[in-house]
């Protein structure tokens, strides 16, 4: 395992369009959270050696040992600057990362209201190295529509305050395809986003889940459902936009500059080994995928008494290997080698060519943004399966 995903539950409130498995707390039990973490990974050596076995890894080797660590959330930079440590001196000395830190990418997810000088300077001392940082928009009515805690004035602050901390290391998560009605001005935001110069951007389209206040307010009439149209429009406004300024889009949802690639992600769209520590943590071992019990309190107990924390796990068939591979080969700039086909293009994946919303390149066929839009319908034409991913 050379990839290790943390999963930090706690936030201070929901966001009105967010179904994660999230903990709402005004204090964060940060102590607990670091013991039941090491407790977990203890748990898992002993009980699952087969998916880490951090002993076994070579201190120093860049072959073999960690390679990135990711936390994630739920929202990370709630955990107090020296719980943060403590948790990855820990991570760090048992997986044997090198001595030299920064060979490991060290992603925190960060809510822009948390960063400080002394957060941001406490977290780079601790091990980070990357910071993707939940902007989503620089509109202050927006931001209050989804219940976001910050301002626009507060994103730029933040990379103000990372980057005299050393970070040059920025991703920046945007949201588009919001309701019409909230007049929101797309180019605007990927004007402004662009203008703080960060490495990487991460583009999300809205999405309604069930559960959610979003969910409740479309319901009810009070705000309109996400429109595939205006999808469509910002999405390929946000390829224009950012590859004028230097980003080039490497998977569906991400744009880098160059050298900025997030090692982390590219490792789950390589179809890589990782294991996941938290609740609701999933982890993944190239053969059977399982994932931990998703409530703060039941993980927090399982650890407790020393019993597993794992809900569920399912070993996935070649088939579903076999598709799985192929759409996710097809949601980077890489794209899927022609002979993994083992067949010639089928021709409904050839018109795709013909259309122009994909290439072969290099003996490889590649999507273009527009075929991008149309990923699930491009896999079933080249595997003549009924359903998406
Ligand atoms: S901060 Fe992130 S994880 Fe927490 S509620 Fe908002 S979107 Fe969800």
């Amino acid at each position: 395992m050379r990839h290790l995903y943390l999963h930090v539950p706690f936030c201070q409130r929901r966001c009105s369009y967010c179904d994660f498995s999230i903990a709402v707390r005004m204090r964060i039990p940060a102590r607990e959270y670091v013991d039941a973490v090491l407790a977990e990974l203890e748990l898992v050596v002993e009980s699952s050696p087969g998916w880490v076995n951090p002993g076994a890894m070579p201190r120093g080797s860049s072959e073999d040992g960690l390679d990135t660590l990711y936390l994630g959330g739920g929202t990370p930079s709630l955990l107090p600057p020296d719980a943060l440590a403590t948790l990855l001196t820990s991570l760090l000395d048992a997986f044997r990362a090198t001595s030299s830190r920064d060979a490991v990418e060290v992603t925190l997810e960060a809510n822009p209201e948390d960063v400080t000088p002394e957060h941001a300077a406490a977290w780079r001392r601790a091990g980070v190295n990357r910071v993707s940082l939940g902007a989503q928009s620089f509109d202050d009515g927006v931001l209050q529509w989804m219940h976001r805690s910050h301002d626009a004035t507060r994103i730029s602050d933040a990379v103000r305050d990372l980057r005299a901390a050393g970070f040059d290391n920025i991703s920046l998560d945007l949201i588009f395809a919001l309701p019409m009605e909230l007049e929101r001005d797309w180019a605007r935001d990927l004007d402004l986003a662009c203008s703080l110069h960060p490495a990487h951007l991460s583009l999300y389209g809205l999405t309604v889940e069930e559960r959610t206040p979003l969910a409740r307010w479309i319901s009810r009439g009070a705000t309109s459902a996400p429109d595939d149209e205006r999808y469509a429009e910002e999405y390929l406004l946000a390829h224009s936009r950012l590859a004028a300024c230097g980003y080039h889009f490497y998977e569906v949802s991400n744009a880098a500059r160059n050298g900025h690639r997030s090692r982390h992600n590219s490792a789950y769209w390589s179809g890589h080994a990782y294991l996941g520590l938290g609740p609701a943590a999933h982890s993944f071992d190239g053969r059977a995928r399982r994932w931990n019990l998703t409530g703060w309190e039941s993980y927090r107990r399982a650890v407790a008494a020393g019993q597993p924390t794992v809900e569920a796990e399912e070993v996935l068939t070649d088939e579903q290997r076999e598709l799985e591979r192929l759409y996710l080969a097809l949601r980077t700039d890489r794209g899927l080698p022609l002979d993994a086909l083992c067949r010639p293009l089928p021709p409904t994946a050839a018109l795709w060519v013909e259309q122009g919303w994909a290439e072969v390149r290099d003996q490889r066929l590649v999507c273009r943004p527009e075929g991008w839009l149309r990923l699930d319908a491009l896999v079933r034409d080249l595997t003549g399966t009924p359903g998406a991913v």
